[in-house]
């Protein structure tokens, strides 16, 4: 039997570090996981990554061989192939992840990135955006994260870290961002975004909402989107609040690298319709006239469970096959 090129692919999120075997269709060979904050020391974190890696190697039957590496890591650069002061992580400074996995695996090519670009890679290979040249994938989770594909290529910028779509500035001055700064955009759009526009609209309105009964530390994104579901109006009114503002920024975004489409992946893009029509609607009424109804606006189709791995499983391909 032909020998299996296999990658490996890394999703390294603040909680936990995943990691899979991928064959270049997307097929997953074994996956493991382990929280990513569990060794004090980098080094130790590397080793016990490959002996994961190792081990799901070592249960696969079929002959193969780990071509390389691709690893989706917050504040993660492709140029350098380190993760430079990512603030979820208890290793501080700039860590040369790619450089210390590229040793241990006896000099196979290992490439990262952050994790919304390897979000838009995956989409690329496996998702919706098969044979796009130009779109955006906009997460939604914790924060809002941003990979844009520009002529067929992802746009890293001058230093590596070009995307960071969640801290352009949507209102100077207000809310505190997790960067240091007020009024990114994240903070209003994202699951927190989401739980902060909720409140604000619990302190302005005096309409009724099952809302009332959380504390801010009890309530989620998730228990917002269920109020809604059930018809809660102060919930509904959240959902239109964080839509409006993300169709007004996606207004701008389009004005600048013009997508053929933008892709809404992550814990609140799970909502549906809840997120994407408010959304779109804001987006339409906001863009110039020369791309209204142009421009399309949908959900990822990659499954949440294994979009991460799959899009840094797909970096790593990308780059075997440039
Ligand atoms: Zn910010």
């Amino acid at each position: 039997m032909q020998l299996k090129k296999l990658v490996a692919g890394i999703d390294m999120g603040g909680t936990n570090t995943v990691y899979a075997l991928v064959d270049e269709v997307g097929t997953i060979y074994g996956s493991g996981t382990f929280p990513t904050n569990l060794y004090q020391n980098f080094d130790q974190y590397i080793v016990a990554l490959r002996d994961g890696i190792l081990d799901l190697s070592s249960k696969i039957e079929r002959e193969h061989k780990i071509m390389g590496i691709g690893i989706g890591a917050p504040n993660g650069n492709y140029y350098t192939g380190c993760i430079d002061s990512a603030a979820n992580l208890i290793w501080k400074g700039s860590l040369p992840m790619a450089e210390k996995l590229k040793v241990l695996f006896g000099g196979i090519p290992v490439v990262l990135t952050n994790d919304a670009n390897a979000a838009a890679i995956g989409e690329m290979i496996y998702g919706s955006a098969k044979g796009m040249k130009n779109f955006v994938v906009i997460t939604l989770g914790t924060g809002l994260g941003s990979g844009f594909v520009v002529n067929g290529e992802v746009l890293y910028g001058h230093d590596g870290f070009a995307g960071e779509f969640g801290h352009i500035s949507y209102k100077r001055d207000s809310r505190q961002c997790g960067c240091g700064r007020r009024g990114c955009l994240e903070t209003f759009v994202s699951a927190p975004g989401l739980k902060r526009n909720t409140f604000e609209l619990l302190i302005n309105e005096n309409t009724q909402s099952s809302l009332r009964e959380f504390t801010f530390s009890q309530m989620t994104s998730k228990d917002v989107a269920i109020a809604a579901q059930n018809g809660d109006k102060i919930a509904k009114m959240a959902f239109e609040m964080t839509g409006k503002i993300l169709g007004e920024a996606l207004a701008d975004l389009v004005a600048i690298t013009t997508p053929e489409a933008i892709f809404l992946f992550g814990g609140l893009a799970k909502s549906g319709n809840l997120i994407l029509d408010p959304t779109r609607e804001s987006m339409e009424a906001n863009l110039l006239s020369l791309w209204k109804g142009k421009v399309k606006l949908q959900l990822s189709n990659l499954d949440e469970d294994n979009a991460a791995i799959l899009g840094s499983s797909a970096l790593a391909w990308k780059e075997l096959n440039k």
